[in-house]
């Protein structure tokens, strides 16, 4: 009887351990944010226009990171965070989106929750203020998980979602992209977020213009969940930014996730395996931010550079553009 006794006592000594072990290893919580990859070359930037984005990203993390820090949940840290990208005119989502091949606006956008695989998606808006709010309400307000163009908009405004005409998303840069679409370097971008909240669960979310004279009505890989946006809780989340034609032949959010949970990959090695092998054989540029269940975080990509940044409970925080 006496030995049973120790014998369950040292059981549960040696379960809660594990458990403070787990606890104490794993951060309160993780941002990881991007502003899309490309051929964003040093050369190419002046000092402010640099400064510009960094004071952006910064912008970014801090919004998100505080609703984190409050205790509020990983969704609603990558919608805010989202929502401050999309604002801006610098990045190729929500005001600042890339102009078709017809110069309009057609916005892409999608938002994952960890806990459950729920999901929802927008494609190919031109009036929804914010696509990221109109994914989110597809997920929270809908039977579905992808609604497109005049569907989504009426959804959108039904539900109280700000409309704006299509001037709103009118930037000199991108009409400047447009008109010589040669530019390489302004031709895509997107912006994302992963987060990880202190009850331990993930949310991915990823919004964009999608990509410069691209054919009206086309959809990229950022409204495709598994492609360009994935999230779960026993693996990662991830948002994806590059050639959207291969995100989704390949996948690649889901990709990532699937190799840390089939052949126990970490998140560093299977974002390697899919962004710097695959990607790389088949010529396609781009990257992915992620973040995995236990806080270890992924900034791949293999383009020139990629607007980028995290930050976590325990005080690191970073923005970078560069590959360095
Ligand atoms: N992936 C986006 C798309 O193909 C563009 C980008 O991220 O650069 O629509």
């Amino acid at each position: 009887m006496i030995r049973h006794f120790f014998f369950l006592l040292t059981l549960i000594i040696l379960a809660s351990s594990c458990k403070e072990q787990y606890q104490t290893d794993r951060p309160d919580f993780v941002l990881v944010i991007h502003g899309g990859a490309g051929t964003i070359l040093k050369e190419d930037m002046t000092p402010e226009k640099e400064q510009r984005y960094l004071k952006k990203l910064e912008e970014a993390l801090t919004v998100g990171s505080k609703i984190l820090r409050n205790g509020g949940s990983s969704l609603d840290a990558v919608t805010q965070t989202i929502m401050v990208m999309e604002d801006s005119p610098l990045f190729n989502a929500g005001k600042g989106a890339v102009f078709t091949a017809e110069g309009i606006n057609e916005m892409d956008a999608s938002i994952m929750d960890g806990r459950d695989l729920n999901a929802g998606a927008v494609a190919g808006v031109r009036h929804i203020k914010n696509p990221i709010l109109a994914a989110r309400m597809v997920m929270e307000e809908t039977n579905h998980v992808l609604l497109v163009g005049t569907g989504a908009e009426e959804t959108a405004e039904k539900t109280g979602l700000e409309i704006v005409d299509s001037s709103y998303f009118y930037t000199e840069n991108r009409w400047n992209s447009y008109l010589k679409v040669k530019d390489i370097a302004e031709k895509h971008g997107t912006v994302g977020a992963v987060a990880l909240d202190k009850y331990g669960n993930l949310a991915a979310a990823t919004s964009t213009g999608g990509m410069t004279y691209k054919m009206k009505g086309r959809v990229g890989d950022s409204p495709i969940i598994g492609a360009g946006t994935y999230a779960d809780n026993n693996t990662c989340a991830v948002s994806a930014t590059g050639h959207g034609e291969y995100f989704i032949r390949n996948v690649v959010a889901y990709d990532i996730s699937a190799l840390m949970k089939y052949k126990w990959l970490t998140l560093e090695n299977a974002a390697s395996e899919v962004i710097m092998k695959k990607l790389v054989d088949q010529a396609a540029e781009g990257g992915i931010i992620a973040v995995d269940k236990d806080g270890n975080i992924a900034m791949t990509f293999n383009s020139a550079g990629m607007y980028r940044g995290y930050i976590t409970s325990e005080g690191d925080s970073v923005v970078l553009i560069y590959k360095d």
